[in-house]
């Protein structure tokens, strides 16, 4: 299915296709955290187990400005969704105030970059309807809106800066 979000003529990155990936899969990746202690950047690493879901591999969280260190293990449970570590429920460090008190929030660098494709896009596609519900598909009205575009991508310009 073709979305057509506005008809202003393209500059460039004009269409977006749903990668079909899931909040899960991005957490297979290192998640950027705000440190419990000094405040800085931290980063909770997954430790892979094969043949089990990313949300029951066992994680670690280290800062490398404090040098606080933690563990989490899969029976600790996790929560997601929302601006918060799933694992170590610590305030993600890719936050951005925006759009009438909305908070704009990635896990790391390709997830922000997943959602600067979606937001600049013009034409968005998404994936064929099967299997579960992807990122994508799961994003609140408020990041589909081409009325908040502008705003979005200078709240995600802010957030790369800050990793940068
Ligand atoms: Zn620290």
């Amino acid at each position: 299915m073709l979305c057509v979000v506005d008809e202003r003529p393209g500059d460039g990155e004009d269409r977006f296709r749903d990668p079909r990936v899931s909040l899960y899969d991005m957490a297979a990746e290192d998640i950027y955290v705000v440190c419990p202690r000094c405040g800085q950047r931290a980063i909770d690493s997954p430790r892979p187990v094969a043949g089990r879901p990313v949300a029951s591999w066992p994680r670690r969280l280290v800062c490398t400005g404090c040098a606080y260190a933690a563990s989490w293990s899969p029976g600790e449970g996790s929560r997601w969704g929302g601006p918060v570590d799933p694992f170590f429920r610590l305030p993600l460090w890719l936050r951005a105030q925006c759009c009438g008190g909305r908070t704009l929030w990635a896990f790391h660098r390709r997830h922000l970059d997943l959602l600067r494709g979606y937001v600049g896009a013009r034409l968005r596609e998404r994936g064929a309807e099967s299997g579960g519900m992807t990122l994508v598909a799961r994003l609140p009205h408020w990041l589909k809106a081409a009325d908040n575009r502008d705003e979005l991508l200078r709240a995600i310009a802010r957030l790369h800066a800050s990793i940068d």
